[in-house]
């Protein structure tokens, strides 16, 4: 008789190494793991030791034989109208050239390359590229600005930049090289060369003996035959940063094996997607969405994935589907915001295509609501499954594995523990495990299994003190998420438990907002929340206090400052991180100890009560922000 999910949950925890060498034959390995597992240094888990493999080998180079003149690669803008596809055999030969550019230019195992690019073909080559030589990439999404790219540029050292001449959103042009420039302007390390492909959106200078053109370097490397380098499954196959409470982003480390094996896993059991069929993620390669479910984990199980640039709703509101239907879509990721966008246009749209192939729309990065969870279900007449998982943990925690159990979806609720994951539900202070329908924290009994991060890059220490110290006298991994498990076993999550919000699917830390607020000169000090919003699930709002008190007495100057302080987030961090609205005052509610009280701000904003005022140091800055909001 088949496995239940919870049979299968069980076997994962109970039986974690032999669950999990079950799992590793889903992928090709060059030599075999001596050891499944090693847990000698807690928290850090170390996975199929010994074992070598390699990420690029099992997206592309694997399926040559069965499937390489089949899609691999179908590359969609509806900003610029470029539609093309890439079979297996074809997108080996690209994988090739760029990892002999890479080469060319001094990058080999080991080396960090940062990618800072919009949604082109050329981002996959570049990504694939690294994980074929041993470099370890480095993806800053393209939305970021100067400081975001800065800061990352400046942690991961490295020794060659990628990116392109511009994006492309919603028709607006974004120019890359500017933002580029000022970003390197900013740093103390400079990579060696800066790989330029030129979309012919934006006419930029190049830096001579610096800058190099993608399309001459790819004509000097087209013949190129570079073979995968073997890597040891616990060598780094690439960092991406992800927002906290404090204002620097930590750089999320993965290995390659486990990586590679947890993604196969994932793609077998939880998405059930299979070998020449299409895999449409609407997310950006900028985040950890783009790499585990546009990237690897399809190409891993030999399926053609659709790399979108483009809105939902442009040129019309029926573009997804009509991308469903024409490339025969089984398995579709996005966001509950992206739906949100859609359920505001005519719901004639989720029928006028036939979207048959579909299997199953899966929906993540955020809480997805009910009403939108049943709208879109109904509307397109398919499966959708919503699913909990970090940046940090690489693929879900929390969802049904249909391949395992049909395991019915409940709307509002992301499912079930999926294997692999022994979460715990915790009492924040106790530490003690919280009963049904009981909030507590989700936090994770380690060892993660494979695929979570393998520490923060370059920092150990922070790994431990930021995940695994948080709950007093428990070594468990904090998600830093609320939640609760129902009778049956159905987890809902109930917000974050630390200053981390959640824009459109876009996690942001408040306090990076703030310091980037904080940079402009008329600002004294500030506060930014995150505020419930119908569309994206959250908006930032920010309260700044002015340096010069003269100024909340001149309505123009306000209303301008307002713009300015806008523009800085602009520049710095960029557009996704802006303020909805930035409000002035003239100081902001704080404790006797000169603590802020975000979460009272929060709740005025949000309309609620301000909760436990005891501590505040002075009551009427409250009713300042109360005035601010016209409450
Ligand atoms: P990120 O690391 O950017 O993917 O953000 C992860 C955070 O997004 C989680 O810690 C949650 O707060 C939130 N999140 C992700 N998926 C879901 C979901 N299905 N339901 C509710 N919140 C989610």
């Amino acid at each position: 008789m088949a496995e239940t999910l919870e049979q299968f949950h069980a076997r994962s925890i109970n039986d974690r190494e032999g669950f999990w060498a079950e799992q590793a034959r889903l992928i090709d390995w060059n030599e075999p793991f001596r050891q499944v597992l090693d847990y000698s240094r807690p928290p850090f888990a170390r996975w199929f030791v010994g074992g070598t493999t390699n990420l690029c080998h099992n997206a592309v180079d694997r399926h040559l034989a069965s499937l390489g003149d089949k899609p691999a690669l179908i590359y969609v803008s509806t900003e610029t109208g470029a539609e093309r596809t890439w079979t297996f055999a074809e997108l080996h030969r690209e994988v090739m050239r760029m990892a002999a550019i890479m080469q060319a230019h001094g990058v080999g195992r080991g080396d960090r390359v940062l990618i800072y690019m919009p949604m082109i073909a050329e981002a996959v080559f570049a990504i694939l590229a690294c994980a074929r030589i041993g470099a370890i990439h480095s993806v800053v999404f393209g939305g970021f600005a100067s400081n975001s790219l800065a800061a990352r540029i400046d942690d991961a050292t490295p020794k060659m930049l990628i990116s392109a001449d511009a994006g492309s959103r919603a028709g607006k042009i974004i120019e890359y090289k500017p933002l580029i420039e000022r970003a390197l302007g900013m740093c103390a390390h400079q990579p060696d060369k800066v790989l330029m492909v030129d979309r012919h959106l934006a006419a930029f200078e190049p830096v001579p003996g610096r800058d190099l053109d993608y399309a001459t370097e790819r004509e000097a490397h087209i013949d190129a035959e570079i073979p995968v380098t073997w890597l040891e499954s616990n060598e780094v196959s690439y960092t991406l940063y992800t927002s906290g409470t404090t204002g620097k982003p930590k750089g999320v480390q993965r290995d390659v094996g486990g990586y590679a094996v947890a993604l196969a896993a994932s793609m077998a059991h939880i998405f059930d997607g299979r070998p020449g069929e299409t895999y449409f993620a609407t997310s950006d390669i900028g985040w950890v969405v783009g790499h585990s479910y546009i990237i690897y984990g399809p190409l891993i199980a030999g399926m053609a994935t659709i790399v979108y640039e483009g809105t939902p709703v442009r040129p019309d509101a029926g573009i997804l589907w009509q991308l469903v239907e024409k490339y025969r879509v089984t398995v579709m990721f996005s966001a509950p915001t992206a739906i949100r966008v859609l359920k505001k246009q005519d719901s004639a749209w989720l029928t006028k295509y036939d979207t048959s192939s579909l299997r199953s729309l899966f929906l993540a990065g955020e809480p997805l609501d009910e009403p939108t969870a049943r709208w879109i279900a109904e509307g397109l007449g398919r499966q959708v499954i919503d699913n909990y998982w970090q940046t940090e943990t690489g693929w879900p925690i929390l969802s049904v594995a249909h391949a395992i159990e049909n395991t019915p979806v409940r709307h509002g609720s992301p499912g079930k523990v999926l294997y692999g994951y022994d979460v715990r539900l915790l009492h924040e202070q106790t530490g003690e495990e919280v009963g049904a329908n009981e909030k507590g924290v989700i936090t994770i009994v380690p060892p993660l299994p494979p695929g979570c991060m393998q520490t923060v890059w370059g920092d150990d220490a922070r790994f431990v003190s930021t995940y695994f110290e948080s709950i007093p006298g428990r070594m468990v991994y904090s998600t830093f998420d609320w939640g609760l498990r129902d009778e049956d076993g159905y987890y809902f999550i109930l917000g974050r438990t630390d200053d981390v919000i959640n824009v459109a699917g876009h996690r942001l830390g408040t306090r990076e907002i703030e310091e980037s607020i904080s940079s402009h000169p008329a600002v004294a000090e500030c506060a930014v929340v995150g505020v419930a919003d119908s569309l994206k699930g959250q908006v930032a709002v920010a309260f700044a206090v002015l340096k010069d008190p003269d100024a909340h007495a001149q309505p123009d100057r306000k209303l301008a400052l307002e713009g300015e302080i806008m523009a800085v987030v602009d520049k710095s961090l960029g557009a996704v991180a802006r303020p909805a609205r930035v409000h002035l005052v003239t100081a902001l509610p704080k404790t006797r100890s000169g603590k802020v009280l975000r979460r009272s701000i929060q709740a005025l904003c949000e309309d609620r009560d301000p909760g436990d005022l005891t501590t505040i140091e002075e009551p009427a800055t409250l009713d300042q922000i109360r005035d601010a909001l016209g409450r």
